[in-house]
């Protein structure tokens, strides 16, 4: 009887640790963070005193898993050497970040060819990590965790032969593994609303990178359609995924100690995080497996 690792995306302001509160106000065991401002190449320096609150606060307060998301602006598959070359600094850096902070997953988006092909691509975002794992042995017990992707443009990752492909190149096959977000795979083309569907999908990520390279789930609904490359996440219940592709996904104990993520709209008061747990949880077989203050408030607001 294991309990779901359920959480959210949440805020750092005032600090990494901060979050911790945050997930803990919303009865979340799990939580996902930037380790600093995600829209800015670097960061300030990693404040020892946040890194001690956060080891105390993590246990005290409950939170099982914490994983960090790498910032947007980095691009391991950059054909341009002066980006690539920044990129290469900066996911060095966050994965320095995470390690400081005892996060051992660390979710990054995979990046984009512009122009100079999948197969390039996939070798440039490879060799980058070959150079941050050779860079980094102390940090070998943090993973990067390659996203799938919607599809938009040249996005890499759509798909879980390329992230295969990008696994397959990188040297240290342990610092590599996998995020899946329900939304980007359904809008890249990987249908989980039914329950065939859903095993399908199961079946090709069995076959293609195995079930244990998935250290990360990211639970959005999808605004966009089946296959239809945008990538634009809403609350659960509410877009083109609904219920279903969930209630296949929370009840399959296959996933049983992956933390679950959402990554939907909300605001300061987090009452969309809870309202998205909750419907969550109302699809849940086994109420033992609903993390604890979260079952009870839930039900009401969650039915479809
Ligand atoms: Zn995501
Ligand atoms: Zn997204």
């Amino acid at each position: 009887m294991t309990k779901l690792l359920l959480g959210a995306h949440m805020s750092i302001a005032g600090g990494v640790s901060q979050a911790l509160d945050r997930a803990a106000t919303v009865h979340s065991n799990a939580v996902q963070v930037f380790t600093k401002n995600n829209r800015q190449w670097a960061g300030p320096p990693v404040n020892a005193a946040d890194v001690a609150r956060w080891q105390e606060q993590m246990p005290a307060l409950g939170i099982a898993a914490a994983v960090s998301h790498a910032s947007y602006l980095i691009n391991l598959a950059s054909p341009n050497d002066d980006l690539w070359e920044k990129s290469i600094a900066a996911h060095r850096d966050e994965i320095q970040r995470a390690h400081a902070y005892g996060i051992a997953n660390v979710v990054l988006h995979p990046g984009a060819h512009t122009g100079a092909g999948v197969d390039t691509g996939i070798a440039r975002i490879a060799a980058a990590l070959n150079r941050i794992h050779a860079a980094t042995p102390e940090c070998a017990g943090t993973v990067t965790c390659l996203e799938i992707m919607a599809g938009q443009g040249s996005v890499l990752g759509r798909s879980l032969e390329e992230l295969r492909a990008m696994i397959e190149q990188v040297a240290e096959r342990s610092r590599v593994a996998v995020c899946l977000d329900t939304c980007h795979a359904f809008a890249a083309g990987y249908d989980i609303r039914s329950a065939a569907g859903y095993a399908d999908f199961v079946a090709a990520i069995e076959r293609e990178i195995g079930l244990e390279t998935v250290r990360v789930w990211h639970l959005n609904d999808s605004k966009g359609a089946l296959g239809s490359n945008v990538d634009r996440h809403t609350h659960i219940g509410d877009g083109e995924i609904g219920y279903d592709g969930f209630r296949w996904l929370l009840n399959d104990l296959r996933w049983a100690g992956t933390p679950m993520l959402l990554e939907t709209p909300k605001e300061e008061t987090l009452e969309e995080d809870a309202m998205n747990m909750g419907r969550l949880c109302a699809l849940v077989e086994d109420a033992a497996r609903v993390p604890d203050g979260l079952a009870v408030e839930v039900h009401a607001s969650a039915l479809p």
